[in-house]
């Protein structure tokens, strides 16, 4: 039996008379744009995350888009961003016309060097969009008192770390905006495209509200440039079946990296977390000199992995060697080392195992 990434069939099965029944509720009220069910979404995903408002839009990349353009980040302008992440952080800087400049790795977690940080501020300097990647919030107290003291925004892109805390506050709701995707396999997935965007500020929310949907607040008229950019009713009816399982889904995730960590801390390196926050395994990522060995003896066994991300974003074809010159020895190290595990809530502790045995068989 093959063992994938995520098991999103398997979720599917668990909860399949919730969300048939939600769908087909849908499909009779015949309402499939900007309805109940996203204005009852937003609500309870606000609420969830204790942020004052939540916008829900098409998708997590449209999310760092819309919020961009509320913080009012445009040509010229500069942004701090990792470039170990997806791509949708970077384009969505790119979007705008800013500048993003690329910060290092913190060798102990892959989220960006905090200590790096101020050296990288300029008078240029608007915004910072930290990335909680693979569900390992930022230390976000560190991170707001640089930004506060510099006077920049901060968006934070959370597309891989909803329901992950800092201290006692969830990712997201720290700076000016946060950003999350319900793309399907991330831990709140939708069956298609779906993003929200948090804040606290009333300005920003009205801001959003036109954003997402033709730049108006009432039918055809149209007060600034907007974008089609909804989540449609069927995916929010989803989205709310789901949420009520999330936490319980990111602990039986968690319990996961526990085991594979306790299996293989002595022969690769394992994830790190800090006691102030709840990691909530997105990704479980190791480390190890031998990776791409290991990608083979694992596929060999009919294990499934993946290398999230094989090039850094300053790296890729799309800048044509534009950011030749800079050194982000961390961000490097880690594209060549790293391999992400199997890792969804359904796991069984017999497959941590034949996955982990591979992985001492191969390094040994
Ligand atoms: C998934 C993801 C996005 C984009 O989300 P989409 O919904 O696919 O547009 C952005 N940033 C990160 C870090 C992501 O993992």
């Amino acid at each position: 039996m093959m063992i994938p990434m995520v098991d999103l069939h398997q979720q599917y099965k668990n909860l399949k008379t919730d969300l048939d029944d939600a769908v087909a509720e849908v499909l009779n009220t015949a309402h499939y744009v900007l309805g109940p069910n996203v204005h009852a979404f937003e609500q309870e995903a606000a609420k969830y995350l204790g942020a004052n408002y939540a916008v829900s839009v098409a998708n997590g990349t449209d999310a760092l888009h819309l919020a961009l353009i509320a913080a009012e980040i445009g040509p010229g302008d500069e942004v701090i961003t990792p470039s170990f992440t997806f791509i949708a952080t970077v384009e969505s800087i790119l979007y705008r016309g800013a500048i993003p400049v690329f910060i290092d790795l913190d060798p102990s977690n892959f989220n960006l060097d905090l200590n790096q940080l101020e050296k990288l501020i300029t008078p240029k300097t608007k915004a910072i969009m930290p990335v909680h990647l693979y569900g390992n919030p930022v230390d976000m107290t560190q991170l707001m008192d640089i930004a506060q003291r510099h006077n920049l925004k901060v968006i934070e892109d959370a597309c891989q770390s909803f329901g992950a805390r800092w201290q006692d506050k969830m990712t997201g709701t720290f700076g000016d905006f946060g950003c999350y995707s319900f793309y399907p396999s991330k831990n709140l997935g939708c069956f298609g495209d779906g993003g929200l965007i948090t804040t606290n500020s009333p300005h920003y929310y009205q801001e959003l509200i036109a954003l997402r949907n033709h730049g108006s607040y009432t039918r055809y008229h149209h007060e600034k440039l907007g974008y089609n950019s909804r989540l449609d009713e069927i995916q929010a009816a989803i989205l709310r079946v789901k949420l009520p399982h999330l936490d319980t889904y990111n602990k039986l995730r968690h319990q996961a990296a526990q085991r594979y960590t306790a299996l293989l801390k002595d022969i690769v390196t394992t994830p790190q977390e800090s006691i102030a926050s709840n990691h909530i395994y997105h990704q479980y990522t190791i480390l190890h000199p031998q990776r791409d060995a290991i990608q083979a003896a694992l596929k060999e066994a009919n294990i499934a992995s993946a290398i999230y991300y094989p090039i850094p974003i300053h790296e890729q074809p799309l800048f044509k060697n534009k950011y030749a010159h800079l050194e982000l020895p961390h961000t490097e190290e880690f594209t060549a080392k790293c391999l992400s595990l199997p890792m969804f809530p359904e796991l069984t502790s017999e497959q941590i195992t034949k996955i982990c045995d591979v992985i001492r068989e191969t390094v040994k």
